[in-house]
Order: C-alpha cells, then sequence, then structure tokens
C-alpha cells in the first residue's frame, strides 16, 4: 500500500493537465494512434514521435517514458493496453501492470503526479467499470514514490465508473 497516495478524479483533456507526468494509451508500435494517443501527440508536437521512434514498441502491459515536449507535462509515460477480447485472455493482468510499470516509470524519474488517461477502454474496447475497478485497486496497492494519481474522465460513463469507486 502506498502510504499517502492522493487519488483525484478531473474531467476534461490529459493534454492539458498541469502534472508531472500524464500517462497515454499508446498502441505496441508507440509511434502515434487515434484516440487520447493522438491528442497527446498533436499537442506536443513532433518531438514526441521522433523520440518515441527509436524505443522500438512496447510490449502490451509494459510502459515507457518519453520528455513531454510542447506539453505543459514534464514526461508522458506510453503504455500499451490489452485488447479486450471477453475477459478470458488475461486482460486483468495485462491492465494492472500497465498501471504498475507507469507507477515505476514515474518512481525512476521522481515524477510526483500522475495524471492517467482511462488505458484500453476507447478503441480496445475494454469495459469502463472493470477497467476503472482495476485502475484504483491497482494504484492503491502499488508502493510507489508518486503522492498524486489523477485519472482523467473524459466522458460521462468514464466520471461515473470512477465516481462509483472514489
Ligand atoms: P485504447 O486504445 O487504449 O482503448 P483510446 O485512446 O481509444 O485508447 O481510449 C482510452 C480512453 O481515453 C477513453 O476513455 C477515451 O475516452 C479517453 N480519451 C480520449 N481522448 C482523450 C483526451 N484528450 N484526454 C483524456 N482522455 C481521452
Amino acid at each position: 500500500m502506498s502510504e499517502s497516495i492522493v487519488l483525484e478524479l478531473a474531467r476534461g483533456d490529459i493534454t492539458t493537465q498541469q502534472v508531472d507526468a500524464i500517462v497515454n494509451a499508446a498502441n505496441s508500435s508507440l509511434l502515434g494512434g487515434g484516440g487520447v494517443d493522438g491528442a497527446i501527440h498533436r499537442a506536443a508536437g513532433p518531438g514526441l514521435v521522433r523520440e518515441c521512434s527509436a524505443l522500438g514498441g512496447c510490449p502490451t502491459g509494459q510502459a515507457k517514458i518519453t520528455s513531454g515536449h510542447r506539453l505543459p507535462a514534464r514526461w508522458v509515460i506510453h503504455t500499451v493496453g490489452p485488447v479486450w477480447h471477453g475477459g478470458s485472455q488475461g486482460e486483468a493482468e495485462l491492465l494492472a501492470s500497465c498501471y504498475r510499470e507507469s507507477l515505476a516509470r514515474a518512481d525512476e524519474v521522481g515524477a510526483r503526479s500522475v495524471a492517467f488517461s482511462a488505458i484500453s477502454t476507447g478503441v480496445y474496447g475494454y469495459p469502463i467499470d472493470e477497467a476503472a475497478a482495476v485502475a484504483v485497486h491497482t494504484v492503491r496497492s502499488t508502493p510507489a514514490r508518486v503522492a498524486l494519481v489523477r485519472f482523467m474522465c473524459f466522458n460521462d460513463d468514464t466520471w461515473r465508473a470512477y465516481s462509483a469507486l472514489l
């Protein structure tokens, strides 16, 4: 259990967040995509994809870190969530790994405040209630030096799911 980690919810766009690190729901190429990934790359500018292209991609459940380029956040943590296949293909463990690995990357650079997008809950189809439960449980049970975690709620369903848990 993290000692005194503060968990909070916020509506809106992760790219405007004034935190040390934001967590991108990337795809395994790390070369950009739609959804939150596209929004982050647009806001960060072309330096981000240049930096990402040197990373050699990222397996599902893992996370890699870059600088934030033109974003207010100093770092972007790119994690690759599982595609939802009904829940029997290890999706929950892979999603939990995304949150643990992202916190580990944050700790490695000394980031104290981290905003997470709702990993896998867009194009990858992970049901929001289940995904939010994994996110909150994993962050609460992972030892980390991160002091503040903000869960970004981009739509009403996401807000309702996290609100029911926090
Ligand atoms: P995935 O492929 O992992 O499902 P998506 O980008 O399709 O990733 O969706 C992940 C979540 O990010 C969804 O809940 C979506 O509503 C949300 N999202 C999309 N754009 C933004 C944004 N600019 N800021 C925060 N969250 C966003």
